[in-house]
């Protein structure tokens, strides 16, 4: 007899071996662990760094300053607001558009690796790991909120618009690409031996 639980709704079941069977509370295919999903969460999350250098060189923003449209990369924009001492919005633009994205791509990063090469770490260590993981999926939505919020509110103001174009479409590629690797990712394979 062994204790099986849906990945999706956490329902449990007692069944009498390992085979796939379909969540009968949220008809989610269980399996044993997610077929390629560490290989497939690695090469997303490559994809997602490959896109962050794009989203950061090219101008994501046009800052209007003194009534003359400046383009500007996400840096520069930040840069300008604290320059017109908007310091708050420089802050949550640099937290949810630089900082939190990178955090989140090399900590994604950094634990995919260490399984594909078999690094040997303590349980306690894989634990610490594990929770990461958790605390990044609670917060991988905050940048589109954030940026969609502030892009609407400060449009009010005709002070910056977010411009279209290689950053914008790079930076929204990316946030989903690490989306979707985080979700996707069977953290159950941390437990594997
Ligand atoms: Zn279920």
């Amino acid at each position: 007899m062994v204790l099986i639980s849906c990945k999706n709704c956490h329902k449990v079941y007692e069944k009498e071996n390992y085979e796939d069977f379909v969540c009968t509370r949220c008809k989610h295919k269980v399996t044993r662990r997610v077929k390629d999903s560490l290989q497939i969460s690695l090469a997303l999350v490559i994809c997602a760094i490959l896109l962050y250098i794009p989203a950061m060189i090219y101008p994501m923003m046009v800052v209007t300053k003194f009534g003359v449209n400046i383009e500007s990369t996400i840096i520069e924009g930040v840069i300008s607001f604290l320059d017109m001492e908007s310091y708050f919005i420089a802050l949550v633009i640099f937290i949810a558009s630089v900082a939190i994205p990178i955090i989140k791509l090399i900590g994604l990063l950094f634990i995919f690796i260490t399984l594909k090469i078999n690094v040997k770490m303590e349980n306690k260590r894989k634990i610490t790991i594990y929770k990461f993981i958790e605390a990044i999926g609670k917060w991988s939505m905050i940048d589109i909120y954030v940026v969609a919020i502030l892009a609407s509110i400060v449009q009010l103001d005709e002070l910056f618009n977010i411009k279209g174009g290689i950053a914008a479409t790079s930076f929204a590629l990316m946030v989903i690409l690490t989306i979707i690797a985080a979700n996707r990712f069977d953290t159950r394979i941390i437990w594997d031996e």
